[in-house]
Formats: structure tokens, C-alpha cells, sequence
């Protein structure tokens, strides 16, 4: 083969590298590493092609081009801020830190070092291992994926307008209703605060629920941040009530959730939705944030499914428009326990929107099994608490079941420590089934 054939093959492969062909791009440099098995750029770029999809063989091709690259061709604060950022979009986190010690040793300089290398540390506020009574054996935990700070996702309301198919809301029945009161949600304000005194916790309003249904949130907004802790909304913005109110509050994030911009997938996956009326509530929403001048950070959460991802480029423009970010996630089933039961095909599972996701959980626990050692810690329990609109615990964000492994008994925030609530956490038989089927939320380390 001649040089030639080598620079037409590198050359195609780096337009279809910057055009997002990855697939193509990885066949090309694979052709042209056959060729020349030196060529730094080649090993450089296979190697992050093969990051992305979470193939750690992508490391050593990047290692690989470092040695090989004498002329110092790479520049190697930009490699290293590259590969850093991979492995942490993919929650390769120990990986991560590897690079950052790397880029310490070698006294590379980038501005978001300093972020990054946070973004890898376990914070002050946590052990940095526990004994795990259901695998009889030490686990690991790490920096979270979800919040660099302690959350409390607490469930403002019992309820929601909506019934997405993918939510227990609208696959469970005899979810809990109700409104989460002042006197209760200030008390438990104030026992999170005397139980996190050298750390400030990030407060989530909702869980299973719309909570502009809450006529207080403006309130509870309001006294989150009298305390100096953070607040996050997510809303599906079928309502207008307290759009003005919660802008006023000033909430630190707010997130509106959407799937698709046609009414008839709308409807199906946030059913009982109107998009009309949501894209409306977004000019109601820009408006009273510019207003009150409010800082939070609106974005656009859009979930992907088969039928929806197409819309990325609409739904980002709409989110532009009005100033929002804009993040895609690929569309789940919840709560645990309905993955579950699809997994092991129990009950009537007959919900039909399982065919439109990317991700069914059969496939999830497949990959995830491929992926994960098993000896790290699950950060629904190391890093969050999730309260219910009456103040009881639930086991975690991720389920429907009570931090009480005894039915019919509730476990109520008030009325129990912070180490009697992890205690309870580590003790439940449903981490064993959810751990056991990799359904729980940890980061990658194979
Ligand atoms: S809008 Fe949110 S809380 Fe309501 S049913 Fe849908 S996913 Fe559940
Ligand atoms: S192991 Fe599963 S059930 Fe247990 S806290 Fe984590 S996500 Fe929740």
C-alpha cells in the first residue's frame, strides 16, 4: 500500500470523525493503523472513537499514541481534556481519575482541570467505602453522577396530572396522593440542615410528581434558599399555576421534560399531555424569569425515544429560542421494580411503549453486567434520601417501596436519625434483587 492510500484513508477518516460517522470513521483508522500501526493521530483518535462507545481498549490506542507521537504532533492538554471528558460522560469515573493523575504528573495545564479533577474526588462528606450486609463484602463509592452534593429529592406532592407509561404514576396503581404541608416541610428543612452541618445539601422538589401542584412551592423555594442550599424543579409544564410565584422564589435549576413536539407521540408518552399548552407555559416561563430576573438554569430534559430522538434538532431550536439548555437522555422504564418484572417477564407487562425505547431493561442489565466489577456502591442510597409527600422514606428515588422492609409500615424522616435511615437502606432485601440485576445506579469500572 502506498503513502498515498495511508493519507486518503486518514484524511476520509478525519472528515468522517469531525462529521459524527463514528462508526465509519473507526473502520477507517482501523485500515489506515494496518498500514502505518505507529501513526500517533490514527491511535489517538481510534482510541477516544472507542471511549465513546465505553470499549476500554480505547485506552491504551490513546496511550499508545502518545508513545508513538516523537514530534509531539498531539497536543496533549487538549488529548488529555478529551479523554478525561469521555470516560466521565460515559461514568467511567476511576478511569477518569487516572487521567487526571496523568495530566498532574506530567503538569499539563487546561482550564477545567481543576473542575475535572473535583468531578473524580469522593467529596468530604462521605466514607469512602461500606460494608454491604447483602454481598457480605466492602463496596467502593465514588463521586456521584447525579449531584457533586448530598440530595434530598423530596416529593412535594403525591401526584400528577400526567400518566406516562414509563413513570409509576401512570403504570402503577395506588401510587400515594396529597400535598406535602408547610409545618412538615419546613421540619424536615430543618433536620436536614442539623444533620448536614459542615455540608449543604441539594434540595430536588419532586420525585414521582408534578410540583407546581403544590400551592406552597413558592414558599418552600423561598425557605431552601434562607438556608443556602440549592433547589431543583423538574415539571412537565402542562400548568401554568405559580409559573410567576416559582420564578419570583428563584429556584437554582428548573428542568421541563419533554419527549416530542407531535401531539400524537406526546400524548402517548406523557399521556394526558398537551404540547400546546406546554410550548405556551414555556413563553410564560422565559417571561417570568426575565422578569424577576431570576438566575435559575431552565433546560429542556428531552426524552429519546425510537419515535422521538428525529426531533433533537427541533427541540433544542425551540429550547434556544427561549434561552433553555437543552439535554437529552435516553427514556427509561421506572420504577425498578417494573424493570424488574419486564426483565423476568412477570405479570402483565402489556404496556407496549417498552417497544419504543432505546433501552429496554433487558438490555440495560446485560450491558451493565458487562461493565460493572460489582464492588462499587449504589448512589441512590450513598447520596440521596427520598422523602414522600406525608414525610415517610422510600427505600430510593428509583422505587415505589418504603425504606421499611416490613409491609404495611411506613419509616418517617422525623422520626429517625441519618444513621438509623442508612441503616435501614443497607439492610433492605430489594438492593440485593436491584444489585443483583445491575438496575442500580453506579458508575462503570470493566
Ligand atoms: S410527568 Fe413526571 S411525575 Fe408525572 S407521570 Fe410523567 S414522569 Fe411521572
Ligand atoms: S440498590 Fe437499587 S433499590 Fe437499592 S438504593 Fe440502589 S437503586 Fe435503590
Amino acid at each position: 500500500m502506498s503513502a498515498q492510500t495511508l493519507n486518503q484513508l486518514l484524511s476520509e477518516a478525519a472528515e468522517c470523525y469531525r462529521l459524527n460517522l463514528t462508526e465509519k470513521a473507526e473502520n477507517l483508522y482501523i485500515a489506515a493503523l494496518q498500514i502505518n500501526p505507529n501513526q500517533a493521530g490514527a491511535l489517538f483518535n481510534l482510541g477516544t472513537l472507542l471511549l465513546r462507545k465505553s470499549d476500554l481498549r480505547g485506552d491504551q490506542f490513546i496511550k499508545d499514541s502518545f508513545a508513538q507521537d516523537s514530534k509531539n504532533e498531539i497536543d496533549r492538554n487538549k488529548a488529555v481534556e478529551l479523554v478525561i471528558q469521555i470516560l466521565l460522560s460515559n461514568a467511567y469515573k476511576k478511569h477518569a481519575e487516572e487521567w487526571v493523575r496523568f495530566a498532574e504528573l506530567n503538569q499539563l495545564h487546561f482550564p477545567a482541570l481543576s473542575e475535572l479533577k473535583r468531578q473524580v474526588e469522593i467529596p468530604a462528606y462521605l466514607e469512602k467505602t461500606i460494608f454491604s450486609p447483602e454481598k457480605n463484602q466492602l463496596l467502593e463509592r465514588y463521586h456521584p453522577i447525579e449531584s457533586s452534593s448530598y440530595v434530598y429529592a423530596i416529593d412535594v406532592v403525591g401526584g400528577c396530572n400526567l400518566r406516562c407509561p414509563t413513570c409509576p404514576v401512570g403504570n402503577q396503581s395506588q401510587m400515594p396522593k396529597g400535598i406535602m404541608q408547610p409545618k412538615l416541610f419546613l421540619e424536615i428543612l430543618e433536620k436536614i440542615c442539623r444533620e448536614n452541618p459542615n455540608h449543604n445539601p441539594d434540595i430536588w422538589l419532586f420525585n414521582w410528581s408534578e410540583p407546581l401542584l403544590n400551592p406552597h412551592l413558592p414558599d418552600f423555594i423561598k425557605q431552601i434558599r434562607e438556608k443556602n442550599l440549592t433547589s431543583f424543579i423538574s415539571s412537565n409544564l402542562n400548568i401554568s399555576d405559580r409559573i410567576e410565584q416559582v420564578m419570583e422564589a428563584n429556584p437554582n435549576r428548573f428542568k421541563v421534560s419533554i419527549s416530542s413536539l407531535k401531539q400524537e407521540v406526546y400524548e402517548v408518552t406523557h399521556e394526558r399531555g398537551d404540547i400546546q399548552v406546554v410550548i405556551s407555559n414555556f413563553e410564560k416561563l422565559a417571561e417570568a424569569r426575565d422578569k424577576y430576573q431570576a438566575s435559575t438554569e431552565i433546560w429542556v430534559g428531552h426524552h429519546l425515544y425510537k419515535n422521538t430522538i428525529e426531533e433533537m434538532q427541533q427541540i433544542k431550536a425551540l429550547a434556544d429560542d427561549y434561552g433553555f439548555g437543552y439535554r437529552p437522555s435516553y427514556a427509561i422504564m421506572a420504577p425498578i421494580e417494573k424493570a424488574y418484572s419486564l426483565i423476568k417477564n412477570l405479570g402483565d407487562n402489556a404496556l407496549g411503549i417498552e417497544q419504543q425505547l432505546f433501552l429496554h431493561p433487558k438490555t440495560i442489565t446485560e450491558n451493565n453486567k458487562l461493565r460493572r466489577s460489582g464492588n462499587m456502591d449504589c448512589e441512590l442510597r450513598f447520596n440521596m434520601t427520598a422523602i414522600n409527600y406525608d414525610g415517610s422514606v422510600s427505600l430510593c428515588c428509583g422505587t415505589t417501596k418504603d425504606l421499611s422492609d416490613t409491609v404495611d409500615k411506613k419509616t418517617y424522616f422525623l422520626e429517625k436519625n441519618r444513621v438509623e435511615l442508612e441503616q435501614l437502606k443497607y439492610g433492605h432485601s430489594f438492593c440485593s434483587t436491584c444489585m443483583n440485576n445491575n438496575l442500580h445506579l453506579t458508575i462503570q469500572d470493566l
